[in-house]
């Protein structure tokens, strides 16, 4: 059986590192906010190459203290309009709706599932006040256009980097290319906690501060409460935790490279669509490997006769979710047709050459 993600292998290779760091958050008595969680923050701003970093309980967390640091800040107010892909994950949107913000979804670039920039201006009106891009199964979808409109329009830039984690453009990180970034270390996400965890960065120490403040009841200072906050923060398990696998990311990443580069060297098949490769400055962590095929259902039924397990990302669109009814009416051609067609074969850092191979064989071989 080949595995799409085995989380006990991955952890296991991090041992006996993750023990010890457990361990001695047991030792030191301090769960929230102590040593470990400010030492991670200090490197994960480090290594993305932004001022400041604040840990949040999850990545949806993140996205939405963002947004509420805005609007307690005076840059948006309620009903105020946010451009966000329409091919995302549905957490993308549903953190703009939680702060009654508008969510104005555009379409997709076909081949790169990430969204189009040239669809961008003419959704922008003068309600708009910020442009979320979503970094889609771990491809860069940070553009020179979006940061040039965002300026243009006075808009703020929003990176959803749950799946991009360690990713470059050009020298820069994603997570440092526009005005804040969302990050989740959820398990399955290319940094993963052992638990919910998650991460805000940014260069604005105003909004740092504020998403900091928000995220522990609105207090900045032992029993003054100065906004209606949330309570979301990293604790300090998962702050050692992820401090140790931090060290391995970009080695992670490059093995994640290497299993993609392989798939697209080896897979050939007239139904199936592989995805592009990505062009120089633009980087791809391959968070999942997303094929496109006419045929998905077979393919996937198929591949789980020969015991591989795939899965997809994500069946149904976020406008088409019971969720989001009010959106249900709209009809977003190129988003509907990908979520009909993506299928994600197994990709991680721990996956052998010896698998890959079995994946290409058996997927070659698909009659
Ligand atoms: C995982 C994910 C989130 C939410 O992160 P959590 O840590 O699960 O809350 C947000 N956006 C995208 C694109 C994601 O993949």
């Amino acid at each position: 059986m080949i595995r799409f993600l085995d989380l006990k292998k991955i952890n296991d290779s991090f041992q006996p590192e993750l023990r010890e760091a457990i361990a001695r958050v047991v030792e030191s008595g301090s769960f929230i906010r102590g040593a470990e969680m400010r030492q991670f923050e200090e490197a994960y701003a480090a290594f993305t190459g932004t001022m400041y970093c604040v840990g949040t309980g999850n990545g949806f967390d993140a996205l939405k203290l963002i947004l509420k640091a805005w609007i307690v800040s005076g840059q948006m107010d309620e009903g105020d309009e946010v451009i966000v892909p329409a091919n995302t994950y549905i957490a993308s949107i549903l953190a703009v709706i939680e702060n009654r913000l508008t969510p104005v979804l555009v379409e997709p670039d076909t081949s790169t599932f990430n969204i189009d920039p040239a669809r961008i201006e003419e959704r922008i009106t003068p309600r708009t006040k910020a442009i979320m891009v979503v970094h889609l199964y771990g491809r860069n979808a940070m553009h020179r256009e979006i940061l040039d409109l965002a300026a243009k329009y006075n808009l703020k830039v929003l990176e959803d980097n749950a799946q991009a984690a360690g990713c470059f453009w050009g020298e820069q990180r994603t997570g440092s290319c526009g005005h804040a970034a969302a990050h989740s270390f959820f398990p399955t996400k290319n940094l993963g906690a052992l638990g919910d965890a998650g991460a805000v960065t940014t260069d604005d120490l105003e909004l740092a501060d504020t998403v900091r403040t928000l995220g522990n009841y609105g207090s900045k200072e032992r029993g003054r409460n100065d906004c209606a906050g949330v309570n979301s923060r990293l604790d300090e398990i998962q702050a050692a935790v992820l401090k140790v696998k931090l060290g391995r990311l970009d080695q992670d990443n490059r093995a994640r490279q290497f299993a993609a580069n392989f798939y697209r060297m080896h897979i050939q098949h007239p139904d199936v669509i592989l995805p592009p490769e990505p062009p120089s400055g633009r980087e791809h962590v391959w968070h999942l490997f997303v094929i496109r095929s006419p045929r998905r259902a077979g393919l996937l039924d198929y591949l789980m006769k020969k015991d591989i397990e795939a899965h997809v990302h994500y069946p149904i669109s976020p406008h088409r979710q019971k969720a989001l009814k009010a959106m249900n009416h709209l009809t977003f051609p190129i988003t509907e047709r990908i979520h009909r067609e993506v299928l994600s074969l197994p990709l991680n850092p721990m996956l052998e050459e010896r698998e890959l191979e079995t994946v290409v064989t058996a997927l070659n071989a698909f009659a």
